[in-house]
């Protein structure tokens, strides 16, 4: 971190200046130059705010020179992370394929879709039972009981399962749930990754609607600083100004956060455009750029869906686009599961 002085500093406000930074245990070293003096910090600066130091008397301006996350930082975590999730490993080259509907809505449909999505080969299990509805009078989950049907699924297929918190106080009800998703409005929930960090299992994080990179990677840190290693990004499409598609669809995330993080990166192209034609281009593109997961919404009979009707593949379709997916792994060498 390199900290510019204003040009007539008074040498008390350089003082004080030292002495805070002192005390956050790291050396400063001046440098005094024709035009401007500046300060090089050198030592562990990530707990150093850097609007506290722009309300210093003597400071012109701040330029942060290293990355303020630590943990999911790939300069100091070289190798890739790799999560196991029952018998599945995430980040290890694989593939994985996290699939089912967006809300769980009854046992027939769950267990029809689950049972659909493993045959066509799928290797996890998504389905909503805690629902973020932009509307308070949409269908806003089953909740526990969404929770148990997904476990009763698991047992019938043995696909690891995946499924949404919206809030840490519930934590309990998900200690039989193989992977915790925070969904895109959660991903600044600060008090929710704070509890996420000390419950150890692995969570799916989704990029907020308009959140940058930076910003998700802290939101991991978030976790990751309470001792849970165990991340997955995801990458659901951000909020621009084009109406044709639900969000757009980044792409170029997934290799910018593989090399920025040793964390595994998931795309999900269901909630990033909506749309049911573009969701095998968008998978398959995500696969070529990198990506180590999938998720992606299916539903028995999607037009009876009581949440995301318009998005959902049937199983039929979902079939032929795993088609693609597994042709495409094995162009690229990559396994499909496991
Ligand atoms: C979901 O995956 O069910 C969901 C609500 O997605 P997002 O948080 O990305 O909108
Ligand atoms: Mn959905």
């Amino acid at each position: 971190m390199v900290i510019i002085l204003k040009k007539n500093a008074d040498k008390a406000s350089v003082s004080r200046l030292e002495e805070m930074l002192k005390n956050k245990g790291v050396s400063a070293n001046h440098i005094e130059g024709a035009t401007q003096n500046i300060i090089g910090l050198v030592g562990d600066t990530s707990a150093i705010d850097v609007e506290n130091l722009l309300a210093q008397d003597c400071v012109e301006n701040v330029r942060r020179v290293q990355e303020p996350y630590k943990k999911a930082n790939r300069k100091f975590h070289p190798d890739d992370t790799v999560i196991p999730v029952r018998d599945t490993i995430i980040g290890n080259g694989s593939l994985q394929v996290i699939a089912g509907p967006c809300s769980v809505e009854n046992e027939d449909q769950i267990m029809t879709t689950a049972i659909a999505c493993k045959k066509a080969g799928a290797t996890m299990l998504r389905g909503g039972a805690f629902k973020p509805r932009t509307s308070p009078y949409s269908f806003q989950g089953l909740g526990k009981e969404g929770i148990e049907l997904l476990i009763k699924a698991r047992k019938e297929t043995g696909l690891p399962i995946v499924t949404e918190i919206m809030n840490g106080a519930d934590l309990d009800l998900f200690a039989d749930v193989d992977v915790i998703q925070v969904g895109a409005r959660n991903m600044q929930n600060f008090e929710l990754l704070k509890a996420l960090g000390k419950c150890g299992k692995p969570v799916l994080l989704k990029r907020g609607l308009a959140n940058t990179l930076e910003e998700l990677l802290m939101s991991a840190e978030y976790i990751m600083a309470g001792g849970n290693m165990n991340v997955i990004f995801c990458e659901r499409g951000i909020r621009t100004f084009e109406t044709m598609t639900r969000n757009t669809l980044d792409i170029s995330a997934v290799p910018l956060l593989k090399q920025k993080s040793h964390l595994p990166v998931c795309v999900d192209p269901s909630h990033a455009t909506g749309i049911i034609s573009l969701i095998e281009p968008m998978s398959l593109s995500a696969v070529v750029a990198g990506a180590d997961a999938l998720e992606i919404e299916v539903h028995c009979d999607p037009k009876s869906a009581l949440s995301d009707g318009g998005q959902q593949l049937t199983p039929e379709k979902f079939t032929e686009v795993m088609t693609k997916i597994k042709d495409i792994c094995a162009y690229l060498g990559r396994p499909l599961g496991k």
